[in-house]
């Protein structure tokens, strides 16, 4: 066997070996955010759809500055607030 093989040899092994540490690096990762999750505080409010009653997070909720009601409304999505503004003869 030549130099150029163990040297080959030697890197493989060494890749293989950093592979690994990345990999069990990325899950020690992930469980270290599944446990931040757990014990934080919820940081989302649910809002409630006024069309379907659905209750969203207010993060992911379609916004409607309402003229008629004079608040902001939250949607589940952009077809109940089309639905809503249509309803109400709201503008945009
Ligand atoms: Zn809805």
């Amino acid at each position: 066997m030549g130099p150029i093989k163990l040297i080959i040899i030697a890197l493989l092994l060494y890749l293989g070996y950093r592979l690994l540490a990345s990999d069990w690096k990325k899950k020690r990762d992930t469980k270290e955010e599944i446990h931040k999750q757990d014990d934080g505080p919820i940081a989302d409010v649910l809002v409630e759809d006024p069309v379907c009653h659905k209750l969203v997070p207010r993060e992911q909720a379609v916004r409607l500055n309402s003229q008629t009601r004079g608040e902001i409304l939250y949607f589940c999505s952009e077809e109940c607030c089309n639905l809503f503004v249509s309803q109400e003869g709201e503008k945009k």
